[in-house]
């Protein structure tokens, strides 16, 4: 296989986890020991906030009037749209009931998790499509207690338009608090609220470090690295519009990679050419980021035919994954490793993330090699059950009873045996 980096990333030393782990841990003792107080103490030192923090229904209603009206909206628009979605998702769960012998029934169900802790970060920017992605599919789930979280702005409280997004979404109780506080008072029950059985959504290195750390004690969507992004095209596609796309994801942070992938070395350098002159265009804050993730993460590659795009875009299993090629029906059916695939130009990444109805919180650093992102599935546990007649019973019984003595585990031997006994008097099952 030929694959000719036009631009390659420069080595990254492995970074050090370590620290972040610690820091991590430490906050987490201290605040399961310390209480609410010790949270919010962690409030005022990180995210300089001393207000209230569970959002009383005044001040939701006074955040939900800072809203402008075109901004409601298109929230609303949002939101019916993942709903209708995530309903769709749902109505394939299905309830399971099948006859294993005559009169021995085995069955499935799927039952939704309790309560859902939906972490909406808020650090860099105002992720209002978090909210909307994470507590509208808990709710299309049928969790019961919907907690959304989200770090206060100094002095200021959660963003007006994540606290409205957050409340038609159909979040019970809205948290002005950021990082690892945030996660721990879902986690640990505290300020009144109900422990998470289930901690969603994306965060930075320190969300993402917490939700590792509780994993057993509570269930998480997955852990969440740098968003990642790679576009798939042919000479077909439009330079400008590969360039723009790429620049639109890099803006994510100075550690996002975005990779371009072409069998077209015109197309190729004429994106390159294109890309600083687009990044320099954005404001400030996020031509920074883009510029680094650019420089030191960007890669475009020449491959010899469409299948070995393919395969090369498998290997590095983006979160986000682009086609801008001809044949978008050979590429939905060849491609496998991706948390969400957008075909063709008239679509891009920028829908998904905000507005289209399938979800954003997905799977980064080559995690779509084994999993997808949220979805109503991530909040309903698929359970089974079984029942049977005593007639029914009697030959899983006699096996049951059999392997449990061949494995030295006379206990569970006996509890057949006992039924054996009862419903089978006088017969003999050696
Ligand atoms: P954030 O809400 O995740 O983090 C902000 C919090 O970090 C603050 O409240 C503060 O308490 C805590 N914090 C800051 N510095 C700290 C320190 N030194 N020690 C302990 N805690 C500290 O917001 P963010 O930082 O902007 O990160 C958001 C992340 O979410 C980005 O990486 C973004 O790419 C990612 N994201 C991913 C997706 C996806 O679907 N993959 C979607 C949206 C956002």
């Amino acid at each position: 296989m030929t694959r000719e980096y036009l631009k390659k990333a420069p080595k990254h030393a492995k970074s050090d986890a370590s620290e972040v782990h610690e820091t991590v841990v430490n906050i987490l003792n201290d605040i399961e020991a310390g209480g609410d107080a010790k949270a919010l103490e962690y409030a005022k030192k990180f995210d300089k906030y001393e207000g209230n923090v569970l959002l009383t229904p005044e001040e939701i209603e006074a955040a939900i009037a800072l809203v402008p009206e075109k901004l409601k909206q298109d929230i609303q628009f949002s939101h019916d749209n993942v709903k209708r979605f995530a309903e769709k998702q749902k109505s394939t769960v299905a309830d399971v009931e099948m006859e294993m012998s005559p009169g021995f029934i085995a069955g499935q169900k799927a039952i939704p998790v309790d309560a859902a802790g939906c972490y909406v970060p808020g650090g860099r920017y105002s992720h209002i499509a978090s909210a909307i992605m994470t507590v509208t599919t808990a709710k299309v789930a049928g969790c019961r207690h919907i907690t959304a979280c989200s770090p206060p702005r100094p002095g200021e409280g959660v963003n007006p338009a994540i606290v409205y997004a957050a409340h038609i979404c159909g979040a019970d109780k809205i948290m002005a608090m950021g990082g690892v506080q945030g996660v721990a008072a879902m986690t640990f029950g505290l300020f009144g609220l109900p422990p998470a059985n289930i901690l969603v959504g994306p965060g930075n290195q320190f969300v993402a470090e917490a939700k590792r750390i509780l994993f057993g004690r509570v269930g998480i969507d997955m852990i969440a690295g740098p968003t990642d992004s790679l576009i798939l095209a042919d000479k077909t596609a439009d330079p400008h519009i590969v360039a723009t796309d790429l620049v639109s994801q890099a803006e994510h942070g100075y550690n996002s990679p975005v990779w371009l992938v072409t069998d077209d070395r015109a197309l190729a350098e004429k994106v390159m050419e294109l890309v600083p002159g687009l990044i320099d265009d954005l404001p400030e804050l996020n031509s920074q980021n883009a510029a680094a993730a650019w420089r030191d993460y960007a890669e475009v590659i020449l491959c010899a035919n469409r299948e070995e795009m393919a395969a090369c875009s498998d290997d590095y299993a983006p979160e986000h994954l682009t086609v801008q090629a001809e044949d978008l029906d050979w590429w939905l059916d060849r491609l496998t490793c991706y948390g969400s695939l957008f075909l063709g130009e008239e679509t891009t990444v920028s829908y998904g993330d905000k507005a289209a109805g399938t979800n954003h919180v997905l799977p980064t650093s080559r995690a779509a090699s084994y999993t997808g992102g949220l979805s109503v599935h991530k909040y309903m546990k698929i359970v089974t059950w079984q029942r049977t007649t005593r007639e029914a019973s009697k030959d899983v019984a006699i096996a049951t009873a059999r392997i449990s003595r061949l494995e030295g585990m006379e206990g569970h031997a006996r509890a057949a045996d006992v039924r054996l006994a009862k419903y089978f008097p006088g017969e003999n099952f050696d």
